[in-house]
């Protein structure tokens, strides 16, 4: 019914027929990211990341490639670079392990999977969708969520995988400062949300949490209705940020309740959400996020946030720092 409606709003011109829009959005983490502190090496690798993550992504959706197929396809390729805080290139917690985080939803029928604590799997982001396609849970945690995905066949790997040497430093800082907050106060979870050319959302989130936590924390990432949510009917988020703040004002969900129900527009929702709501908080962070026009917004309340989409006429937006001017 879906695919029918999808092909009805294709309209006719000039005798032939106009495809269906396909945008999308991605995130690399949020922070405290200034020209001051990354060299020009730096933000060139980072660009260079986030270009090629969000071109891939959106030629896949050209290609008529499903939504969850494509968030899973880009957060793999950020999961596999050592820059973020996702896969490979994850945080530290207080024991010098990695327990990873991730989690996947689909707007047409509201399908959802997560990981949350995961030690040994090389992409989160694949079991998330193993836990929505084949299993009949949303969030799986810690040992079962490994072993699960072990019995998925997807890649096992030894926890050291996951570090490198620039985590092994943030955690050593955070540990002589003995602060509640990261010293390295660039969060670097990644995310994606996507139109596809069925006309569906969908969004995906995926994360080594902050530096430094302990007792198996978990944050707002593999929360449905905190980190990410999608819905056809408002739209697709995906966040990144300070998660305790975003599990308790449910980010995701509100910025698309606040699309279904009050009729405002996705900008406005989601600013109204990071900016109005979060920083009298203390809620640091931002989201990329995607309606079902194909709309996209890109908003956050930090120094910075990596980020890149391409919309619904092509046009490529690639940032780092905050802009007078928003996205
Ligand atoms: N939101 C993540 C968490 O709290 C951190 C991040 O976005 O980098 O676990």
């Amino acid at each position: 019914m879906r695919q029918l409606l999808a092909g009805l709003l294709c309209c006719w011109s000039f005798g032939t027929v106009a495809e269906a829009p396909v945008a999308i959005a991605v995130h690399g983490g949020a922070g405290t990211i200034t020209r001051d502190n990354m060299s020009p090496e730096q933000e060139a690798a980072y660009r260079t990341a986030m270009d090629q993550a969000v071109s891939s992504g959106y030629a896949a959706l050209q290609r008529g490639e499903s939504g969850i197929d494509v968030v899973v396809a880009v957060i793999k390729l950020l999961e596999d670079s050592p820059l973020f805080n996702a896969g490979h290139g994850a945080v530290l917690t207080w024991d010098g392990h990695h327990e990873l985080d991730a989690s996947i939803m689909s707007g047409s029928d509201l399908a959802a999977g997560a990981v949350a604590g995961a030690k040994s799997i090389k992409n989160p982001i694949e079991a998330a969708r193993a836990v929505m396609l084949a299993s009949p849970h949303v969030l799986l945690s810690g040992q079962g969520a490994d072993a699960f995905a072990e019995m998925q066949g997807l890649e096992i790997v030894p926890n050291r995988y996951f570090t490198t040497p620039r985590r092994l430093k943030a955690l050593e800082r955070y540990k002589s400062a003995q602060v509640e907050k990261p010293a390295d106060s660039k969060f670097g979870t990644v995310g994606v949300v996507v139109l596809d050319r069925e006309g569906n959302l969908a969004a995906g989130t995926s994360t080594g949490g902050m530096t430094g936590k302990r007792w198996g924390r978990v944050g707002d990432a593999p929360l449905i209705g905190a980190g990410t949510y999608a819905d056809n009917s408002s739209c697709a988020v995906s966040a990144t940020g300070h998660g305790e703040f975003f599990i308790r004002w449910q980010v995701a969900s509100d910025i698309c309740a606040r699309v279904k129900y009050t009729g405002v527009t996705l900008r406005a929702a989601a600013d109204a959400v990071i900016q109005e709501v979060l920083v009298p908080e203390g809620g640091e962070g931002g989201v990329v996020a995607i309606d079902a026009a194909g709309s996209v917004a890109m908003v956050f309340n930090t120094e910075g946030m990596y980020r890149a989409s391409i919309d619904r006429e092509g046009n490529k937006v690639l940032g780092i720092y905050k802009n007078v001017v928003p996205d």
